[in-house]
């Protein structure tokens, strides 16, 4: 890197806005994707249409061998630990009654009685659903990764002792990772693999 290169990277990196921290790395080495537009897409859902042929039955439900189909942009961030765009979420700003699914595998991970608006550009929670997060060391080595439990989706960061809320945590949650459920629809049933999130 040439010096005048190198002391215009400094400038840009010196003056870049510094709102609060979020889900965008701050510097992590961006990982490789090469798998992400090869979409593997397993559809081993077996064909219950054989219209004769009587095959002793061994017939799953498609719910227990595949996770929910995703967009693209939801495979990014919930499989390849990507990151939406700041205020670009359907889910920032909302505060209707109701609880917050994994969108891969529907297992229930928020209520909205925890979700507060943090001005950060992402949904954040102070609180999750009992034992349906977990949290990893981010590959950045700093700050606190976020995934769902059962299918190890992965959600967003969290960070901890910024006294947003009395409870001074904020779950930093992509709203791709998350499906919202009103308050007296039923909830989907969760689907557990027993390959757990691979
Ligand atoms: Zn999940």
């Amino acid at each position: 890197m040439t010096p005048f290169l190198r002391s215009t990277v400094l400038f840009v990196l010196a003056f870049a806005p510094i709102a609060c921290r979020g889900n965008d790395a701050p510097s992590a080495p961006s990982p490789k994707t090469e798998t992400a537009t090869a979409a593997p897409a397993p559809e081993a859902v077996p064909a219950p249409s054989a219209p004769v042929a009587a095959e002793p039955a061994m017939t799953k439900p498609a719910s227990a061998t595949t996770y929910n189909k995703l967009t693209p942009i939801e495979e990014r961030v919930l499989v390849h630990k990507g990151t939406e765009r700041a205020f670009t979420g359907e889910y920032t700003d909302t505060d209707t009654a109701g609880t917050y699914v994994c969108r891969r595998c529907n297992a229930a991970l928020y209520k909205s009685d925890s979700k507060f608006h943090s001005g950060c550009g992402w949904p954040a929670f102070d609180d999750e659903v009992a034992g349906a997060v977990e949290r990893i060391l981010d590959a950045d080595g700093m700050r606190i990764e976020i995934v769902c439990t059962n299918c190890k989706g992965h959600l967003g960061h969290v960070f901890e002792g910024e006294r947003m809320t009395q409870k001074n945590v904020r779950h930093c949650v992509n709203s791709v990772s998350l499906k919202f459920v009103p308050a007296g629809k039923p909830l989907p049933a969760p689907i557990v693999l027993p390959t757990g999130g691979k």
